[in-house]
């Protein structure tokens, strides 16, 4: 029998905020514990939440950039359960009517579109945390996370393999940054995955068991849990096993999701209205005006890459696929228009340069030491026969590390090309003095010597020699000796 994956993904995204959602709170991450905290967020009785209105534009941002509805009226509800984090007793989110509904994602994998279709976006407060075993036998409890505002993203159960969960993942994360919604950072949680799998006969249109996993804290963590799970619940299937509905953690270091608790329905939470706040009613005129601040997205820029600077897919998808590194590649266009040297700059030297310092995910262009000018700059220089594109190597590591203009370290390291014939003769004529035999090789139809040669001019001149310059000359000598 085959069996086919079914999956569902909720993201729980922060939002750019100054302030939390129904106090005026700080948002700041890494703050004391309890310097984000006023009675508000801290759940004493008696306070009243007041709807921050940035949180209820960002929502509308993201809705209207995924093509959901915009719910003209919606209700904040509360969502209620005991936890320690959670001083209240209930969490204020949104249950019947979300903000939005009915928008969605469109991926692209193995060079195919496929729409993952979104059933929510709605608002709601993060809980604070607790830490356990850190302080003998007290547990602490850290409220500068409650009340921070988040978006929940729920899509429809269109995803089927780890790979499209990837690719889903990536490109909301991208609307996101570009919509200046969230920053997208995962390792300090501030864009959250949790993954619903089941497995189902193929053919089937029933769904099978629904198992929840949790605490996914990479992309890399999100595709080997659903891997995990579903080789898990495939076996349990052939060998006719019940699966439990339950909630599962995924243990990074053990690669494998076990048990955390038994799977709550909606109406264990007796989410009611909550009465502190009124329905929230969204004027159209106000939507209208949100839609015009709209910046480009991602799939409309990689479009426009493709035909504006002729780049190809794949290049055109690494340079959109962030907004920083988007706005680096054009801020660097403008100084010096060469798009296909600057891409290969940036995909080629840049990307292996972050991949091999491991910066990865956590990488920003805020902090890469090499400003667009300068790169442009080095491309000019390249494009203008100053240096070679191999000493541009030497020029962009240089950068990289003392932060100095490429024409600085040019000057400073000697490394102009060298253009003139004359020179060049010299250097040419050395070679062939100093190497008989390979002459002698290479006038009797030994082809092949001429790259040594070559390589050898090159290396006399410090890679600075013209290197179209170095062909010619050594192709004349050679010919007129021969
Ligand atoms: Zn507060």
């Amino acid at each position: 029998m085959k069996y086919e994956p079914v999956i569902g993904l909720e993201v729980h995204a922060q939002l750019l905020t100054e302030s939390k959602i129904f106090c005026g709170c700080s948002t700041q991450f890494g703050r004391g514990p309890n310097d984000n905290a006023c009675p508000v967020c801290a759940g004493f009785p008696g306070v009243l939440p007041v709807l921050n209105k940035k949180v209820v534009e960002l929502a509308i941002k993201t809705g209207l950039a995924t093509g959901s509805e915009i719910r003209p009226s919606s209700i904040l509800a509360r969502k209620n359960y005991f936890y320690p984090d959670l001083p209240k007793g209930y969490q204020i989110s949104q249950y019947e009517l979300p903000i939005c509904v009915n928008g969605a994602v469109e991926i692209e994998i193995d060079g195919s579109r496929k729409r993952i279709r979104l059933t929510r976006i709605h608002m709601e407060e993060d809980a604070g945390k607790n830490i356990h075993d850190a302080h003998g036998d007290a547990s602490l409890v850290d409220l500068n996370r409650a009340g921070v505002p988040l978006l929940e993203i729920v899509s429809e159960p269109d995803i089927r393999t780890a790979a499209e969960a990837g690719a889903y993942l990536r490109t909301l994360r991208a609307i996101l940054q570009y919509l200046g919604v969230c920053d997208g950072n995962m390792e300090e949680g501030s864009f959250r995955c949790d993954a619903n799998v089941s497995v189902r006969p193929a053919g089937s249109d029933v769904f099978g068991t629904k198992v929840e996993i949790k605490n996914l804290n990479s992309f890399k963590a999100v595709e080997r849990a659903i891997e995990f799970e579903i080789e898990r619940q495939t076996e349990a299937l052939a060998e006719n096993t019940t699966i439990a509905q339950e909630t599962r953690l995924w243990d990074e270091n053990r690669e494998e999701t076990r048990p955390m608790r038994s799977k709550e329905s909606a109406h264990d939470y007796r989410y009611f209205p909550d009465p502190d706040l009124l329905p929230l009613v969204i004027d159209r005129a106000w939507i209208a005006e949100i839609r015009t601040t709209l910046p480009e997205l991602p799939s409309a820029r990689k479009a426009r890459f493709m035909t504006e600077y002729a780049l190809p897919d794949y290049e055109a998808e690494l340079l959109t696929s962030r907004k920083d590194i988007a706005d680096y590649f054009e801020s660097a266009m403008r100084v010096h228009a060469n798009p296909k040297g600057l891409a290969n700059w940036i995909v080629g030297d840049l990307f292996r340069i972050v991949k091999e310092r491991k910066l990865d995910e956590q990488f920003y262009i805020a902090a890469w030491p090499v400003a667009s000018h300068s790169l442009a700059e080095m491309v000019r220089l390249i494009d203008q026969g100053k240096i070679s594109g191999r000493i541009g190597k030497t020029v962009f590591e240089a950068m990289l590390d003392s932060g100095k203009t490429p024409e600085q370290i040019v000057r400073e390291k000697g490394l102009e090309q060298v253009s003139d014939a004359g020179s060049i003769e010299v250097a040419v004529e050395h070679v062939i003095a100093a190497n008989a035999k390979q002459v002698a090789q290479f006038q009797s139809g030994n082809e092949k010597v001429f790259g040594f040669l070559v390589g050898q001019i090159m290396k006399a001149t410090q890679g600075k020699a013209n290197p179209q310059k170095v062909n010619e000359i050594l192709h004349a000598k050679l010919r007129s000796r021969g």
